[in-house]
């Protein structure tokens, strides 16, 4: 049976080129993937290794790492090919790592425009060794590492100046006939990065990689990513993302996966639909919440259930839901598609959704 309701979707997907990141293509009518990048010393192969593996775990599906000295760079071969994902590389400004990246056999190799002045002679070279090996180029512009000559020319890093330093780096590779691109234009602003991305999105085809960059603490860097990432999504801008928080990465990803999820980009695990709470509460509907969410936490089918605090508009509010409960004089009222299916004391709910889940999960033929 169909439990869940069809989600709406957001505008149609701006039709952009498709590029492989290894497995894991990007752009055109591919599902927008999540990404995030390591937090150790990519020279540390074990500790990069596990953190790449937990990340993966975690549901990130292409992953970062830093590439700052030679000891990095010699050990991209042995990440790259560990790890269950596809790994990209990061070089800022050292050309010589870009190749050294790509005889490593990393998925992609991302370069910063503003600061790889001296790539210009190189860019040929790139591009052969790169279309060589089949491996595509992010450009990753940063407003915090805007090439100086726009910065004079702008007076600052505006989205004009993000796009114009993006597009430049594009047409010195595509002069070599090189067009296995992706670009990011980030910015700690969310409103200069969405009209960045937007006016970027407008002038060419390469796939997209959203970021806001620097957005700060996790619970800061959340709203910021979910705003600018929800602003640019919808309107179908948008072809990968990572989340930028001053937080472990597996955070990233978390927080990267619930906002596809939010948007219906992606199918929704389990969502917790519990209400505010208010004078009509008769249970403490923060700890409900949170209980059944551990409860169900990894729950093979994606579920949503609703967490009432009263009988009032428990049901009703809650229709649209996969199961649920209403909570009252001591009890819950347990619901499936708000239909109520029994009364248990509150001490029982838990269990009682969780044995409802498996019912529903044998109904559609899962174990
Ligand atoms: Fe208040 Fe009941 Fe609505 Fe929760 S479900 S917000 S307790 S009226």
């Amino acid at each position: 049976p169909k439990i869940r309701p069809a989600t709406p979707t957001v505008s149609p997907r701006r039709k952009s080129r498709q590029i492989m990141v290894g497995s894991v293509p990007v752009g055109g009518d591919a599902p927008v993937s999540v990404q995030s990048m390591t937090t150790t010393l990519t020279s540390d192969v074990n500790a990069t290794l596990q953190q790449i593996a937990e990340l993966a775990t975690s549901g990130c599906q292409i992953v970062r790492v830093a590439c700052p000295s030679q000891d990095d760079a010699d050990a991209l071969a042995a990440i790259a090919k560990k790890s269950p994902i596809p790994v990209i590389a990061d070089i800022h400004f050292q050309p010589k790592y870009v190749f050294a990246a790509i005889d490593a056999g990393c998925a992609a190799v991302r370069v910063n425009p503003g600061n790889i002045r001296k790539f210009d002679d190189k860019v040929g070279e790139i591009a052969r060794a790169a279309k060589g090996a089949g491996v595509p180029i992010r450009i990753g512009v940063n407003a915090g590492s805007l090439d100086a000559r726009l910065l004079e020319k702008y007076g600052k890093a505006t989205p004009e100046a993000l796009v114009e330093s993006a597009l430049w780096e594009c047409s010195l590779f595509e002069e070599h006939d090189f067009q296995d691109i992706k670009i990011s234009v980030k910015h700690n602003d969310p409103v200069v990065m969405i009209e960045a991305y937007r006016q970027l999105a407008a002038k060419c085809d390469y796939p997209l990689h959203l970021g806001v960059t620097e957005a700060g603490p996790a619970f800061q860097g959340t709203i910021k990513s979910a705003v600018a990432f929800g602003a640019l999504l919808s309107q179908g801008i948008g072809d990968t993302i990572r989340v930028s928080l001053s937080a472990p990465p597996v955070e990233e990803i978390k927080v990267g996966n619930q906002i596809l999820e939010s948007l219906g980009l992606r199918e929704r695990g389990l969502e917790i639909v519990s209400c505010p709470s208010c004078g009509r509460a008769q249970v403490d509907v923060y700890t409900l919440a949170e209980r059944v969410t551990a409860g169900l936490q990894g729950f093979p089918v994606p579920l949503r259930v609703a967490v009432m605090g009263c009988v009032v508009n428990g049901p009703g509010e809650a229709r649209e839901a996969d199961l649920g409960v209403a909570s009252g004089n001591g009890k819950g009222q347990i619901f499936v598609k708000g239909q109520v299916v029994k009364t248990v004391p509150e001490d029982q709910i838990v269990e009682t959704l969780i044995e409802e889940a498996l019912k529903i999960a044998e109904a559609m033929g899962i174990e």
